[in-house]
């Protein structure tokens, strides 16, 4: 029906979530999966691997007028990253809710970053913005094949 169509629809934003070189050294890659899969999340895609700074300049671009970009790039090419992509509803939202504030000592315990880290520019995740930070992320991180089109045995006890 007309209606099935539209929740299904709303079940099916996506967001790009990643686990940073500080988070995979300190051995949180376990953790920060499992959260969004308890939460009831779908894992759309997902890679372990170093990319050069000329790819994370690009992720970044929106951030090149601040002084701070020259590092953070540099930092986030320094060694291997999780970047995955999470499906449901109001993922995008909630994926930067569960991530916490960007200064970490302004993230509630609780969240990724409330509960792991201290530091800004050691906040170990990053989630996407907006649905259209998220649509461009998940273009420039993932080829089309490599998302994967799959329907959890769980949806039916997940979404009403
Ligand atoms: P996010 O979307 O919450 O990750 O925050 P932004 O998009 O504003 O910034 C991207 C990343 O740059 C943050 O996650 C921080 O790791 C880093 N960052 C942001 N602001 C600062 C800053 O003022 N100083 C430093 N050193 N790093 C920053
Ligand atoms: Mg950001």
């Amino acid at each position: 029906s007309r209606f099935t169509t539209e929740v299904m629809a709303g079940n099916q934003e996506r967001t790009f979530i990643m686990i940073k070189p500080d988070g995979v050294q300190r051995g949180l890659v376990g953790d920060i999966i499992q959260r969004f899969e308890k939460r009831g999340y779908k894992l759309v895609a997902m890679k372990f691997k170093q990319f050069d700074e000329a790819h994370l300049k690009q992720h970044y671009i929106d951030l090149a007028d601040k002084p701070f970009y020259p590092k953070l790039c540099k930092f986030m090419s320094s060694g291997p990253v999780v970047p995955m992509v999470w499906e449901g509803k109001d993922v995008v939202k909630m994926g930067r809710a569960m991530l916490g504030a960007t200064n970490p000592l302004q993230s509630n315990p609780g969240t990724i970053r409330g509960d792991f880290c201290i530091d800004l520019g050691r906040n170990i995740c990053h989630g996407s913005d907006s649905v259209d930070s998220a649509n461009k992320e998940i273009a420039l991180w993932f080829d089309k094949t490599e998302l994967a089109s799959w329907s959890m045995c769980t949806g039916d006890n997940v979404y009403e």
